[in-house]
Formats: C-alpha cells, sequence, structure tokens
C-alpha cells in the first residue's frame, strides 16, 4: 500500500438541489450536463463525484429515472475511474422511498446520509428524522453503501455517535463537515478546530472532509488541507469563483484545490487511492 499520509481527496459537487440557470448558467442540471462535468472534473483532479440530479425543469429532485441516466453516462467513460456518491437527499419534503431508491438500486459505491434535522436556510425544515435514520444506515449496510455521513453542526456529529453504538453506522466511518448553510455552524477555521475535536472524542478513527458555503469557502478548503482532512468543491455549495466572480465550470474548482493542495506539499489523492483511503477498496 502506497503511502497515503499525504494524499489530499477532492470531492466535487457538481450540481446539489438548488442552484439554477440563472444563479450561474454554466451548473449542470441535465443527465449528460453532469456526466460531462464529472468526466473533466475527474481529469483536473476530483475522486469523488456527489451527484444530485433535477427534474426536466431543473428543479431539485430525487428522479430516479435521471439518477439512471447520469450514472450511465458517467459510466460509459470508461477510463473514468471517479468514485460515485449519490444524494439521498435531493431537496427537501420528499418521499422516503424516492430518497433511498438510488442507492439501493444502482450501488454506487458511497451515499450521503444526513445525520440530522435542522431548520434549513430559514425558510423551511431539512428532515431527517430518526425513523428514517435507522433505516438508511440499515439499507446502506446491506446494499453495501459506504456511507458519507453529512453534519451540519456538532449535534449531528454525537448523533453519529449514537448511530455507531447502535450499529446503523459502521466503523471507521467518513465524514462530510458542511458548513455555513444558514441554520448549522458557521464556516470559520474555529469553528473546523471544534468539529474536528468532537469527532476525535467520539468517532475515533473516522476519515473527513470539509467544505464551506459562501464567503467562508477558501478559508474552509486552506484549514481543512493544514489539518490533514480532505476537500469537497463545486457549484452545490458555491456558484462564485471567487467575490463577484461567476464559476465557469465545476472542473475550475477542482483545478484550484488541486493547486492549493499541491502547494501544501501534499498530493491530491487518485481514486485507487481514495477507495484505500475510504475503506472502499
Ligand atoms: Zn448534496
Amino acid at each position: 500500500m502506497a503511502d497515503l499520509k499525504n494524499k489530499r481527496i477532492i470531492t466535487v459537487a457538481t450540481t446539489g438541489a438548488w442552484p439554477k440557470k440563472e444563479n450561474n448558467p454554466n451548473v449542470p442540471l441535465t443527465p449528460a450536463e453532469i456526466a460531462e462535468e464529472v468526466y473533466a472534473c475527474w481529469k483536473a483532479g476530483a475522486a469523488v463525484a456527489h451527484i444530485h440530479v433535477r427534474d426536466k425543469n431543473g428543479n431539485a429532485a430525487m428522479d430516479y429515472e435521471a439518477f439512471v441516466e447520469t450514472v450511465r453516462l458517467i459510466r460509459a467513460k470508461t477510463d473514468c475511474d471517479i468514485i460515485l456518491n449519490l444524494t439521498t437527499s435531493g431537496g427537501v419534503n420528499l418521499r422516503e422511498e424516492d430518497r433511498l431508491k438510488p442507492f439501493s438500486e444502482l450501488r454506487p459505491e458511497m451515499a450521503s446520509f444526513d445525520c440530522g434535522t435542522m431548520n434549513w436556510q430559514h425558510t423551511t425544515i431539512f428532515e431527517n428524522n430518526p425513523p428514517f435514520l435507522e433505516k438508511l444506515g440499515t439499507l446502506m449496510q446491506e446494499k453495501g453503501v459506504k456511507p458519507e455521513i453529512e453534519v451540519f453542526d456538532a449535534g449531528m456529529l454525537y448523533n453519529a455517535a449514537y448511530y455507531i453504538k447502535k450499529g446503523v453506522l459502521k466503523a471507521p466511518c467518513h465524514f462530510q463537515f458542511c458548513m455555513g448553510v444558514a441554520g448549522g455552524i458557521a464556516a470559520s477555521t474555529k469553528n473546523l478546530v471544534f468539529m474536528k475535536d468532537v469527532l476525535d472524542e467520539v468517532a475515533p478513527g473516522s476519515t473527513w472532509s470539509a467544505f464551506g458555503v459562501g464567503k467562508g469557502a477558501m478559508e474552509i478548503t486552506y484549514a481543512a488541507i493544514a489539518m490533514g482532512g480532505n476537500i469537497r468543491v463545486g457549484m452545490e455549495d458555491n456558484v462564485m469563483y471567487r467575490k463577484g466572480e461567476l464559476a465557469e465550470s465545476n472542473a475550475q474548482f477542482v483545478a484550484r484545490a488541486k493547486r492549493i493542495v499541491e502547494e501544501f506539499t501534499c498530493e491530491v489523492a487518485t481514486p485507487a487511492e481514495a477507495r484505500e483511503i475510504l475503506g472502499l477498496a
């Protein structure tokens, strides 16, 4: 096994549930657009692609056929070995069965596990109630899909500790610190250090990644790399490349992340190396 301590995994989240063409005309929404973007991001250095799909009008959806087509188009690029991570939260007020079906049927290597309910952006409830999370974690184990445990505040880390103890989540786990979403913890270095301290306390031996939404985005990228973590970038989290400048593409974010990792004298993990780090191999 290669020395993986110096490797950093770049995850790209190309689409998410909210940005539309009017927010940034470059956000990929159709299966064909998403597949092309994922391929470009893989070439630029991403090892994991976190996938959302939209309905025919570009709205947030857990549209099973769109997942099928998106995964098919990515897998048709046979040189591309990027790890697929399908969302289980493609919006709010979704039916549970629609959230569970894509990963159950398509068996990606990873899928998201949002470890608690929150007030989302002061507008609505992002619901992940306890019975649903138990069902989700259990089904992911049955299907051999590794959860990416998304945590929006420290309380969700304690939820994860409970589910690990209960066997709903199986250690070693992989966490994504989602920071800067209104209703969750703000995106700052101080908060990232705190989240990492809690993680070390409640789920030692876990792997982790982080991103910041909005003005804290770059700070979290730099801090996570310095702290030994992995990073996520992409238009799900930020449609601006920097203040006042729309992103040209998701690959533009990945290329910058790779430059930062390398300037820090670390290396970007290939998908094969990421599989070893995440225990997928
Ligand atoms: Zn997502």
